[in-house]
């Protein structure tokens, strides 16, 4: 996998996940070499294997678990890969496009583009409404408190 150093500059998610030694439960599959094992899972049967789905205890030092379970479906795409170097965060922007019309630019030309305030509103309004469903699942992935959506620039590998 080749790593390549990227910019992202609009408005993404700021997670912080907590307590990375403890144990915390969560619903998820009971079977330990099911690839769902440890992450929640919102049905009562896991599509995987089958297995009935269970409060399950795990090591909460999962921030690759949470970080793939933030990334399913690809709507989203992780900033930071060493994310959790970053002062306990993961960090995800859009891996769709969702800028209205006014704010798209082509990205093989070499252009300008302005950032106003108003369009910083604009596009979070629109990244908090695109992604509606994503926000949700942080929160409860992460809990309410710690999900925040920031408008910046974050500079990492990809
Ligand atoms: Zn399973």
């Amino acid at each position: 996998m080749s790593m390549n150093e990227t910019t992202y500059i609009g408005p993404y998610l700021a997670c912080r996940h907590g307590n990375p030694s403890g144990k915390k439960s969560l619903n998820s599959c009971p079977n330990s070499s099911c690839s769902n094992h440890g992450r929640s899972v919102y049905e009562n049967f896991c599509p995987q294997c089958g297995s009935k789905i269970t409060d399950v205890e795990v090591a909460a030092n999962m921030e690759m678990s949470l970080r793939n379970e933030m990334l399913d479906g690809d709507r989203l795409t992780d900033l930071i890969m060493e994310g959790d170097k970053v002062d306990g965060m993961h960090f995800f922007g859009a891996n769709i496009s969702f800028a209205p019309p006014q704010y798209k630019y082509d990205e093989d030309r070499h252009t300008e583009f302005e950032i106003c305030p108003i369009a910083i509103e604009e596009l979070m309004e629109r990244f908090s409404s695109v992604f509606a469903a994503e926000i949700e699942k942080a929160k409860r992935v992460y809990g309410e408190g710690n999900v925040q959506v920031r408008f910046g620039v974050v500079r990492g590998l990809s």
